[in-house]
């Protein structure tokens, strides 16, 4: 497919090289200056939207994916497909689809999970919002890019989908940071608790996938001197996009608003470029007293 891709960043290049090697003919732009394998740069946006098929966005935020929408749409060719596939705000979503729609083309938002790695061994998972006839012309390259797809529902259920699991993801990996830093003080052997909580009714992803003590379970970012992986800042973003579209929705959810609290702290006291499990240090490095927190 003729493919365009705006964001050639730590995400998008290693997707639209994928993409490229797959056999795609792929025209990239990014305001830096990049390098993609594969990939033809071209001058401006809209040189990677004319004659296209398909055009990939995989921008920082929605604020930036709003101005390059406002930008691309009039170059679209008749019937061509607009996937975004950046984490941005729901509502910023729903205005790229409305812009892209006005503008005669299909749209789907389709955000992923699985980071660099994933973006690297083309093993994303996508979570995609949009109407049936654009997310199965999308399907071809999102199988390029990614192993499982689920079509969440109309546009913008993608995004609500991936701030419902980061949420989560936020909650579960600060769980799972308390009970090994609880476990270090109560004299514990964090690879004998890590056996535990792994086969027991704690496991989930943060300790069995990507276990924040260094030395512990399979190869994680506590492995390399909490390098990311996952950033601190990224982590952050999510939580208040999932704390803003909880506030507009009227969904109660403590946890997650004391997740984004305990990130933000984070990053101010140090955790800045860190990987998010650097929450584990952090905690060990306090007192006992969780009151001010
Ligand atoms: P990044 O900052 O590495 O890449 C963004 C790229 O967009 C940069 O190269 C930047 O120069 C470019 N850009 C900014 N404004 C532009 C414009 N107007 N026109 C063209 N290019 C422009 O970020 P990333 O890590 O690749 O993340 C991209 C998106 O993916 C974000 O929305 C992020 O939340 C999401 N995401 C990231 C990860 C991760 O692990 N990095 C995981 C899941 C989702």
């Amino acid at each position: 497919m003729k493919t365009g891709f705006i964001g050639l960043g730590n995400m998008g290049a290693p997707m639209a090289a994928n993409l490229a090697r797959a056999g795609h003919e792929v025209h990239g732009f990014d305001t830096a200056d990049v390098n993609v394998e594969g990939v033809t740069l071209v001058a401006d946006a809209a040189a990677a939207v004319r004659g296209m098929e398909a055009v990939i966005t995989m921008l920082p935020d929605g604020r930036v994916l709003e101005s390059v929408y406002a930008e691309i749409v009039a170059h679209g060719d008749p019937g061509a497909l607009l996937l975004d596939c950046s984490t941005v705000d729901i509502e910023s979503a729903r205005a790229a689809h409305r812009l892209a729609g006005v503008a005669g083309l299909l749209t789907i938002d389709a955000p992923v999970s699985g980071g660099i790695g994933g973006a690297r061994a083309g093993t994303l998972t996508f979570m995609v919002g949009g109407s049936a006839a654009a997310f199965e012309r999308a399907t071809p390259l999102l199988d390029v890019m990614g192993k499982r797809i689920v079509h969440c529902g109309e546009g913008g259920s993608g995004q609500a989908a991936k701030i419902c699991n980061n949420m989560l993801l936020g909650i579960s990996m600060i769980g799972t940071c308390e009970a090994f830093a609880l476990g270090e003080r109560l004299g514990l052997d964090p690879a004998r608790l890590f056996e535990v909580l792994s086969t027991s009714s704690g496991s989930c992803w943060s300790v069995n996938t990507y276990c924040p003590v260094p030395g512990v379970g399979p190869q994680s970012p506590a492995d390399n001197g909490y390098e990311p992986g996952f950033a601190a800042e990224l982590m952050l973003k999510d939580l208040g996009l999932s704390q803003t579209a909880a506030r507009q929705v009227e969904a109660h959810t403590p946890m997650g608003e004391k997740a984004l609290a305990l990130y933000r702290k984070f990053i101010n006291e140090g955790g800045a470029g860190k990987d998010f499990s650097a929450m584990l240090p952090a905690l060990l490095a306090q007192g006992g007293d969780s009151s001010d927190d």
